[in-house]
Parts: C-alpha cells; structure tokens; sequence
C-alpha cells in the first residue's frame, strides 16, 4: 500500500443538499465537520505508508472513521457499512454520494500501521490543534491530572496456574511450529498433565501437595527449555516468544539444589516491576493500591479545567501497573511545553506532589504544582514529639536550632538510599544525653551517641514543603484545589462509556500506547 496524499475539498455539493435535508438539526458526525473543519489530512499519515504499491484508501478519512466508530462503538464491519450507506459519515468524511467506500479490513490495516508507527498520539494531537484553532484551548490556566487502573487483556491467573499455564502455553507454541519435534520428544504422560488448561483442572488441597506439583512443573520446564537448547532441536523453536517467556518466568521463579528445582522464596523473586503475572500479557504487572490488587497496567489522564472553555483531555500516559504515578509528573509537563499546552496551574493528589516534583515544575516548566504533600511519616510526627518543623534551619551558617536552643554540631551533604540529595545534620551527644524533653526528640539509646539526627531535603524541597503545608490550610488553598477533583468526572466516563477499565489487547506497552516513558529514578 502506498499514500498518495489527496487534501480533501470541502463537502461535496449533493451530499451536502442530501444530508441537511436528511438531519435537519444535523449530528455528531456532522457537527464535527462543521466545527473542526479537515480534522486529519493525509499528509499527516504520510510516513507510515511506503513511497510504492497499490494506493491506499485516505488515512486522513480513515482516522475519522476510527474516532467515529469509537464513539459509537461499532466493529469495523458496521463501520464500513456506515461509510457506505450513512449520509451524515459521508458528510464527515466529504464523500459523494455514490463513493462506495472501503473493504472493513482496511481498518485493522491502518489500525497496524498507527500502532507500527507509534502514531497514536497523533490523533490526539491534530484535535488539540483544531481545538486551539478554535479559540477552545491555549497555553496557561488550569489542569488536572489522575490515574486509574486497567487490567489486562488476559485473565488474572495466581501461583501455581501461572507456572503451569506458562509451561503449557510454550508447548502449544512449539507444537503450532514443529510438531514433528514435539511428538517425537513429548514424554507421554504430559499429553494428561498440560493438555487442558490449569484453572480447569482439580488442583490439589493442601500446601505439600501444591508444592509437589509446583516443583514436577518447574522440573518439566527445565526439561523443555534443555531439550530446546540441545544440538538437535530446531534453533527457531528457541526464538519463540511463548519459550522466551518460559525462560524468563523460570529464572524468576526456580532454582537447582542438589539436582532438585525448587520455587523460590518471595523475597528472591525480582521485584514487581520485572516480575511476570501471566504468559499471555507479558507487559502486564501485578500491583495494589488502596486494598485492590490488580495485573495490568495504569492510564493518567490530564485535561484542562477552565471555567469558561470545555475541559479537554490533553495528555494520556500508559504505564506498567507498578510506576509510580509521580515518575509521570515530568514526562506530562515535557509533552504538554512541545506541544506549547502547559498550564500555569497544575491540579494533582497526594501521589504526584513531591516537594521534588513542585520544585522541577517551577524551575523548568513555570508550572505551579499544586497538591497535598504528604506529612512525614516519622514517629515524631505520629506520636506528637519534636518532628522536624519545630527545628529551626539556618541554611546559610549551615546549622540546625532545636527547640530547647541547642545547635547541630555536624551539617553534612550526602544522598538518599534513593540517590536523590539531601542534607544530614546531629546534635552533640553532650547537648542531647542530659536533655529532659529527649524522649520527645530521639530514641537513640547508644552509649556514645546520643545526639538527635535530622535528614533535611536541599533548601528549595525543604522550603517548598513548609510553604504548601502553611497554604494546605487556608481556604484559598482549598478552593482551588477543589478542581481537581472532577478529573475523576473524566476518568469514570471513560471507565463506563468508553471502557478504559480493561485493555483492547495484550501487550500494550509494547504496541506503543504509553505516550511517555517515566525517566528512572
Ligand atoms: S534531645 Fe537534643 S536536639 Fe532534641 S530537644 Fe533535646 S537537646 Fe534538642
């Protein structure tokens, strides 16, 4: 298929007659057309077709059809019916009358190529442009940003199916590609263990005998992945994705003691964020937030939320399940300055504002975070003893005053177990060993030292978190942070309408539906 780029011309005069004449008071379609104009030009597709070979029906008209066939939820086969008999689709798409449109596989074709090409956002983008060519959105004022969960495509399996699920799917792999191989090698009594799937097999009662059977699947892998990696055995088979995945769960999962292979402990698994949850979504990750545990992945939408324009969504990121949702706050504020949409105020909650984060929006963005910081989390704080706000900083002497007057005695610039920079200063055990309030202030009980220690964030983290602690209560504060709360709005009509709640299909990060990638920490 190759792209000849045509612009689209207007309306054609007839289908205009006859659609107006049809939907007096017009519709969706054509209210799109009326308001926003070409909304998507081919030319803006241009770099996902090749320059040769047969010409392709308009990616400009099919991007439309797409948005069109989303709000309506239709599958691709009524979508090409409605682009071949609906007059106010024809309308959309400035189409004559007799256009008899395009086969309903075109569309999982430039379906392929967006996701091929990354070029999701692209969609997105030409409506940000049309809208701000609309006067319906500009840089500065106030946005909002939060996240909800999304579950993958494949069903949540636990333990043990895991394992035997992971097994069986490589064995299907391999027999779909060699079975000859297969069967010549296949023990028999696997064909009764991995034949049917594990959720609907009877599993064993009892923690000995799961176990049992946990160690017999690990066994089995390692005698397929051995058997796979032998001199004889195809070479392709080792490249499958379904063998990889066995691999990879078997190093997270196993060990060899003494010939035997054993699961091994939670604690020498890998960390969520690398761990496998299921063979068959092998982007997905397993996590919980507020009591729910899910597998799958998260989606933080940011919108505008100004009084007198539409709220429009301006952003959407998809991550692993297990990021953390403030690794997004400088990715958001990095799209959002190329595409010249940063807003001066940004709404989020408690997950997203870091003295950290506040800081780097205002340095280099200009954007005024806006969130509840998290209190500390220091017994002090908790139990109503001397917390770190009843000390006194003197950054420029480099010197911290405690509340019965006594003064550091040690100020010294290091890092965080996190790598991020912060400033540790001690009190003199002389000052603290005879101090009466000291059960208020440190439960260091060495003999030797005795002193109060205090872990500062440089000045600009400290100063900011003292600041919005002070404004947190003032009513100012909380009438305008009261906006952030209907990005909820948003995100609960995307769950219901538009079923953001599960995954299309698996493997989404991979088919490019994250728009950003959080830097490391
Ligand atoms: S224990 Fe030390 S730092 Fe704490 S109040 Fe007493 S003298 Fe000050």
């Amino acid at each position: 298929m190759s792209l000849h780029a045509r612009r689209i011309d207007g309306v054609p005069k007839e289908t205009s007659r006859v659609a107006r004449a049809a939907f007096p008071k017009g519709s969706l379609a054509m209210r799109i057309r009326d308001e926003l104009g070409e909304l998507f030009s081919d030319a803006d597709f241009a770099e996902l077709y090749p320059n040769r070979g047969k010409p392709a029906w308009s990616p400009g008209r099919l991007a439309l059809v797409s948005v069109m066939q989303f709000a309506e939820s239709l599958s691709d086969r009524q979508a090409a019916d409605a682009v071949r008999g609906r007059l106010d689709w024809k309308y959309l798409l400035g189409l004559e009358l007799a256009d008899p449109g395009f086969d309903h596989s075109v569309l999982t074709e430039f379906r392929d190529r967006l996701i091929a090409g990354d070029a999701g956002v692209e969609l997105l983008d030409r409506v940000l442009e049309a809208a701000a060519e609309h006067g319906l959105l500009k840089a500065g004022g106030r946005a909002r940003t939060d996240s909800t969960i999304v579950l993958s495509a494949a069903r949540q399996i636990n333990g043990l199916v895991r394992l035997g699920e992971t097994l069986r799917a490589a064995l299907n792999s391999v027999a779909a590609h060699e079975p000859e191989w297969l069967t010549g090698w296949l023990p028999p009594e696997w064909f009764d263990r991995y034949a049917i799937r594990f959720e609907d097999t009877r599993l064993p009662k009892g923690k000995a005998k799961q176990t049992e059977l946990i160690e017999q699947i690990g066994a089995d892998g390692l005698r397929l992945l051995s058997a796979l990696h032998a001199p004889d055995a195809p070479a392709s088979l080792r490249l499958l994705d379904r063998v990889q995945t066995l691999q990879q769960m078997w190093i997270q999962q196993y060990f060899v003691d003494n010939g035997h292979v054993r699961r091994r402990d939670l604690k020498d698994r890998p960390p969520g964020a690398e761990r496998l949850v299921t063979p068959y979504d092998t982007d997905a990750r397993g996590s919980v937030k507020r009591g729910v545990f899910w597998d799958g992945y998260k989606v933080h939408l940011t919108e505008t939320c100004e009084p007198d324009s539409p709220n429009l969504i301006t952003h959407v990121a998809t991550t692993d399940s297990t990021v953390q949702d403030v690794r997004l706050v400088a990715p958001i504020h990095a799209h959002l300055a190329e595409r010249d949409l940063l807003p001066d105020r940004h709404l989020v909650d408690a997950g997203y504002a870091t003295a950290r984060e506040v800081v780097a929006a205002r340095r280099d963005h200009k954007v005024n975070l806006v969130g509840p910081i998290l209190a500390s989390t220091s017994w002090q704080t908790k139990d109503g003893g001397f917390s770190q706000a009843d000390f006194a900083i003197d950054w420029e002497n480099r010197q911290v005053t405690c509340p019965n007057g006594a003064t550091s005695s040690r100020w010294a610039e290091d890092r965080s177990q996190e790598g991020t920079a912060v400033v540790r200063a001690r009190f003199p055990t002389a000052a603290c060993r005879p101090c009466e309030t000291r059960e208020q202030c440190t439960r260091s009980n060495s003999k030797w030292d005795m002193g109060r220690r205090i872990t500062l964030r440089p000045q600009a983290e400290y100063e900011v978190i003292q600041q919005a602690r002070a404004q947190e209560d003032t009513q100012e504060w909380k009438a305008q942070y009261a906006h952030r709360a209907g990005v909820e709005g948003t995100i609960s009509q995307g769950v219901r309408a538009f079923g953001l709640r599960r995954c299309r299909f698996k493997a989404w990060l991979r088919h490019g539906c994250s728009t950003s990638s959080p830097p490391p920490l």
